[in-house]
C-alpha cells in the first residue's frame, strides 16, 4: 500500500520539554489510524507539525511523496492534508454556511477573506457547502451564527469545514471529546463513510471503544516516543501501552 502521509524522524522540543522524539509514522491510503497516548505525550504537537501550525525541530513530512514540512497550513491543505482542532475553532460570528465556504476557500489562490467570493464560483461553492451541511444535519442552520450552535453541532460544523477543503488526509484531534454516546455513534459511522470514500484519517482519541472499533491500525505515543504501532488488538494488549496509558485510563 502507498503511504499518503509519511512522517520521518520528527522531533520537537519546547524549552526543556521533549514533545516528540524521532517519530516515524506512515498513513496509508484509505485507512484510519488511531493515535493514542496519555495527555502531554505529543499527539497534538504532531498534528500541529503535520498541518503546518508548528515547525518541527528536525524531521520531515511528505504528502503523496511531496515534502510539506515548513509550508503554511493553507499550502498544506492544498496538498490534501487538513486538520480539526482539539479545542473548537469555528468562526463564531460567521454563519454556518460561511464557515464551510471558508473551508473551500483554501483552493482559491490569493483569497484573503471570504467575501467577495468570486462570483462565477459562488453558486457552485454554495451548493457544495449546503450539501455538506445536509450530510451533517446542519442545513437548516445554514444562516445561523456558528457561535449559536450547540457544542455537538459545532463539532459537526468543524468536520464539515474540514471536508470542504476536499482532503485526502484528515487529521482529527479528539473529535469525540465532549460528545454524548449517540453523537459518538454517529461520528463512528461518519468516519467509516469517509474512509470508504478514500479519505485517510489520523484519529487522535481517548475514547478507546471508538478508537479500537474503527481503526485499521493504532499507534501509541508516550512522552513523545512512539512505543507501539500495529493492529488495534495487538496495541491494546501491549504491556508497555497498558502500563503507560491504558492502565490509568481504563
Ligand atoms: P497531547 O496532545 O498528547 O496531550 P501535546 O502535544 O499537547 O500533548 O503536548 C506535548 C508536550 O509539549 C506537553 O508537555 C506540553 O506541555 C508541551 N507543549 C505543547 N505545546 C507547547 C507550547 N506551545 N509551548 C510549550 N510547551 C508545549
Ligand atoms: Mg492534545
Amino acid at each position: 500500500m502507498t503511504a499518503l502521509l509519511q512522517l520521518n524522524a520528527i522531533s520537537m522540543r519546547f524549552g526543556g520539554v521533549v514533545a516528540l522524539r524521532e517519530v516515524t509514522l506512515e498513513l496509508r491510503r484509505g485507512e484510519i489510524m488511531g493515535l493514542i497516548g496519555p495527555n502531554g505525550s505529543g499527539k497534538t504537537t504532531l498534528v500541529n507539525i503535520v498541518s503546518g501550525f508548528t515547525r518541527p525541530l528536525t524531521g520531515t513530512c511528505q504528502a503523496m511523496g511531496q515534502t510539506i514540512t515548513g509550508l503554511r497550513p493553507s499550502r498544506i491543505a492544498r496538498h490534501g492534508v487538513v486538520r480539526t482542532f482539539q479545542n473548537l475553532r469555528v468562526f463564531r460570528r460567521r454563519t454556518v454556511l460561511e464557515n464551510v465556504l471558508l473551508g473551500q476557500a483554501v483552493h482559491i489562490r490569493g483569497l484573503a477573506n471570504l467575501m467577495p467570493f468570486p462570483a462565477r464560483r459562488r453558486d457552485e461553492a454554495t451548493a457544495e457547502a449546503l450539501s455538506l451541511l445536509r450530510r451533517f444535519g446542519l442545513e437548516a442552520r445554514a444562516d445561523a451564527a456558528a457561535g449559536d450552535l450547540s457544542f455537538g453541532e459545532q463539532k459537526r460544523l468543524e468536520l464539515a469545514r474540514a471536508l470542504a477543503a476536499r482532503p485526502t488526509v484528515l487529521l482529527l484531534d479528539e473529535p469525540a471529546g465532549g460528545m454524548n454516546p449517540s453523537e459518538i455513534d454517529e461520528l463512528r459511522q461518519t468516519l467509516g463513510v469517509l474512509r470508504s470514500e478514500g479519505i485517510s484519517i489520523l484519529l487522535i482519541e481517548h475514547n478507546m471503544r471508538l478508537v479500537m472499533s474503527i481503526s485499521d491500525r493504532v499507534a501509541c505515543l508516550c512522552f513523545g516516543e512512539l512505543i507501539a504501532e500495529g493492529a488495534p488488538e495487538a496495541v491494546r494488549a501491549d504491556p508497555e501501552v497498558i502500563r503507560s496509558y491504558l492502565g490509568q485510563s481504563g
